[in-house]
């Protein structure tokens, strides 16, 4: 294949380094790693040759062609063969219409992207299938490497575990000791991984971590590892695709780590310089109040990032205050003509059952997004004629807790939830059933 893509540092420094190279940072100035592809070479095929083609391949039966992410290898990793891959046909999700929703918003058209159907029930899977697969082919091309890590606790883990469960590969999940219940951690447990509970806190199991993978031959798969991003990246290929390479005005997405919204960003970039859309979408980056350093430096005008402390949240995945991938968000915000929103414990619960009466079951996460996307159309930012793509990130069945808390109303910081449904309890005669029926319909 003549297609190429190489790492290069994103502050600008001079040279690239190949994507099989074990390299997280710019060797030069520390900052991170974006992968760049050669364009030029990828103009050998029209526009319309690249969407003809991505069409043919589409949730095909010839694997790994009906992979959401491996159905556009050549804009991916193009130089990792075929046989390394290591796919569960990840991608390929729904746009699914939320009719009512956007109703009650006073909105025309909405859809959300269900990234979250998906092989370990996240979005992770379109970078983990990404990363794993390179780090198969590293070995197979005879590179030291005996395992892949990474400190997260909750859907990078389960990723990880899974993809290399399947590539053959030893796992590592390095965790806070007592601070991570067994629920977070069953996938990986699951997966076979080796789970390792280090008395620390988060930040303490990062450096640890990036200690084994800097001595140790271990790989790096946390979120600064730019592989992941071309994975993710297909995400905004697929919704254009999906709604006839058109683009839609608004995408929302959640952010935490803002490793997404910088792939989001790339995917659009790509099809533009390509030729296969003419326009940028606007995009809302929607963070939970209880963490919200992105929203801080928007509204000071993206001022230098402050971390700060993180609060508990309901949408876990989130609870971030130092964000790795702070730079690139930035930069694709103000590409993007980029907004940021936050929404409270109560917005975001509100908001992810009033989606579910559409027929989703959404996360925590993607309740972030709808609640920003609510006030966006309160506020008239958005209105009915704009097409609307809410990102959804994980599949609701991963936060059952979420779920069953608010429908029973035990949440604290969820005192009085809107869309509750509880069952009505009935003694077995038909006469009270009757009445509970016709009571209820
Ligand atoms: C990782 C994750 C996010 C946040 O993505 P970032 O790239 O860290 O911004 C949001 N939702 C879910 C369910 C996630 O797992
Ligand atoms: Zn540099």
């Amino acid at each position: 294949m003549a297609y190429s893509a190489e790492f290069r540092c994103i502050a600008g420094c001079p040279g690239g380094y190949p994507l099989d190279q074990v390299i997280y940072r710019c060797p030069r100035c520390h900052d991170l790693l974006e992968v760049v592809h050669d364009l030029a070479a990828l103009r050998d095929r029209s526009a319309d040759a690249w969407k003809r083609l991505f069409a043919e391949r589409w949730r095909s039966l010839d694997e790994p062609d009906g992979s959401g992410v491996w159905g556009k290898h050549e804009w991916v990793v193009p130089q990792l063969a075929r046989t390394h891959v290591v796919s569960m046909l990840e991608g390929g999700t729904h746009l699914t219409p939320v009719p009512k929703f956007a109703a009650a918003l006073g909105l025309g058209d909405v859809r959300v992207k269900q990234c979250g159907t998906s092989h370990s029930g996240s979005f992770k899977d379109l970078g983990m299938t990404v990363l794993v697969s390179m780090v198969k082919g590293m070995i197979a091309a005879g590179k030291p490497l005996r395992a892949i890590a990474c400190a997260s606790t909750g859907d990078t883990s389960a990723a990880l575990a899974a993809y290399a469960a399947a590539a053959n590969i030893r796992a590592v999940v390095i965790l806070p000791r007592g601070k991570i219940s067994t629920a977070q951690l069953v996938q990986p447990l699951a997966a076979g991984a080796l789970v390792l509970a280090v008395d620390t806190d988060f930040d303490g199991c990062m450096k640890l971590v990036q200690e084994l993978a800097d001595r140790e031959g271990v790989y790096l798969a946390n979120s600064m590892n730019s592989l992941r991003l071309e994975g993710q990246k297909t995400v905004a290929i697929e919704l254009a695709q999906q709604l006839g390479w058109t683009v839609p005005d608004w995408v929302v997405i959640p952010g935490g780590n803002l490793g997404n919204v910088s792939a989001l960003g790339a995917g659009f970039e790509m099809m533009l310089a390509l030729g296969l859309i003419d326009r940028r979408p606007r995009i809302c980056v929607a963070q939970a109040a209880h963490a919200s350093p992105l929203y801080d430096s928007y509204r000071r005008g993206f001022a230098p990032l402050e971390a700060v402390k993180a609060r508990p949240t309901l949408a876990s995945a989130i609870q971030i205050g130092n964000p790795v991938s702070f730079a690139k968000a930035v930069r694709a915000l103000r590409a993007f003509d980029g907004v940021v929103e936050i929404a409270s414990e109560a917005e975001l619960a509100d908001a992810s059952a009033l989606a579910d009466r559409d027929g989703l079951f959404t996360c925590p996460h993607t309740g972030v997004a709808l609640a920003a996307l609510t006030k966006l159309a309160a506020r008239g930012e958005i209105t009915r004629d704009h097409r609307v793509v809410v990102i959804s990130t994980a599949s609701g069945l991963k936060f059952a807790d979420f779920k069953v808390g608010y429908h029973e109303g035990t949440h604290a910081e969820v005192p009085a939830p809107r869309y509750r449904n509880t069952p009505i309890e009935l003694p077995e005669d038909y006469d009270a059933v009757r009445t509970a029926l016709l009571r209820g319909l």
